[in-house]
């Protein structure tokens, strides 16, 4: 290198250096501009089946659409992807994933092309979480955030990220991790848990299915037990629940589709307002419940 250049470099740098440093803070802005708080969603999502019927339940994630506000983007934390370690998605454009079988083929051909947002995706693995989240550019978008996002914003234009639950984690883990993204809700960011609090596939009557409000006794009684620890936002108790005994293993058999409610719950504040929807139980052991936080 001449002298010359090598005074350039020397004395540039350190210049080049701080507009790029300041660049890089305008960009993380701009990624997430600060917002009003933003609701924070649980959906019990029930089966694959909701993306493309009309009925009840598709009526409910209707109506809380109408009362949300357009979000710059949503987390979407699916039952449908467990991980070793949390992954977010971090591509441009998510594939949506059919993730299921025996369904009928007009679900198969439904798409939900809303775009990702990989420099929100590379921010959120920022976060000075406890644990890292990881980049994914594999996954997509599984039914669990497809099936009922669609409703909520048809149009497919807002960006989704899928969050993975780390299935090595606890339930406090999990609780813990939602807890600090809770920055996300004042950035414009709708975070969504999507699961069942009551869901056991195995002992699912199939001939009620049609049945309005079909639950078992035991899967109405812990239903109303994790909606009593929901509404006195007693976290300990729901952290607890996916380990307790007897009914509760009956209807929480895996915790996949519970701990969805642990994200939500884990970014209520005191000032939110809780509503419960699509409050019913149906096929005897699955609860459609969902609540949104305002
Ligand atoms: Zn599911």
């Amino acid at each position: 290198m001449l002298r010359l250049d090598f005074l350039k470099t020397i004395l540039i740098t350190p210049f080049i250096n701080k507009i790029m440093s300041t660049n890089a803070l305008k960009q993380l802005e701009t990624v997430l501009p600060p917002s009003k708080k933003m609701p924070a969603l649980f959906l019990g999502h029930g089966s694959p089946m909701n993306a493309i019927e009309e009925n009840e339940f598709v009526t409910g994630f209707k109506n809380i659409a109408t009362k949300l506000p357009t979000p710059t983007a949503i987390l979407c934390v699916s039952a449908h992807w467990e991980t070793n370690g949390t992954m977010i998605t971090a591509m441009k454009q998510p594939k949506t994933i059919h993730d299921f079988g025996g369904f009928p083929k007009e679900l198969f051909a439904v798409e939900y092309p809303a775009p990702g947002k990989p420099e929100l995706a590379k921010e959120i693995s920022e976060l000075p979480t406890s644990q890292k989240i990881l980049l994914d550019t594999n996954w997509g978008l599984d039914h669990g955030t497809w099936s009922v996002i669609k409703h909520l914003y048809p149009l497919a234009n807002i960006p989704v990220l899928q969050l993975s639950l780390n299935y090595k984690y606890t339930p406090q883990q999990h609780a813990d991790l939602a807890k600090q993204l809770n920055s996300l809700r004042y950035k414009g960011v709708l975070i969504v848990g999507s699961g069942n609090l009551v869901h056991n596939l195995g002992l699912v009557a199939w001939d009620k299915l049609n049945q309005p409000d079909y639950g078992y006794d035991w899967a109405i009684k812990v239903n109303q037990e994790i909606k009593k620890a929901i509404t006195e936002n007693n976290s300990a108790e729901l952290i607890k629940i996916p380990n307790k005994d007897k009914e509760f293993k009956l209807a929480i058999p895996t915790p996949e589709h519970y701990l969805p409610i642990l994200y939500a719950m884990a970014l209520r504040e005191k000032s939110d307002e809780l509503t419960f929807f699509n409050d019913k139980a149906l096929g005897g052991s699955l609860t459609m419940t969902s609540i949104v936080l305002t």
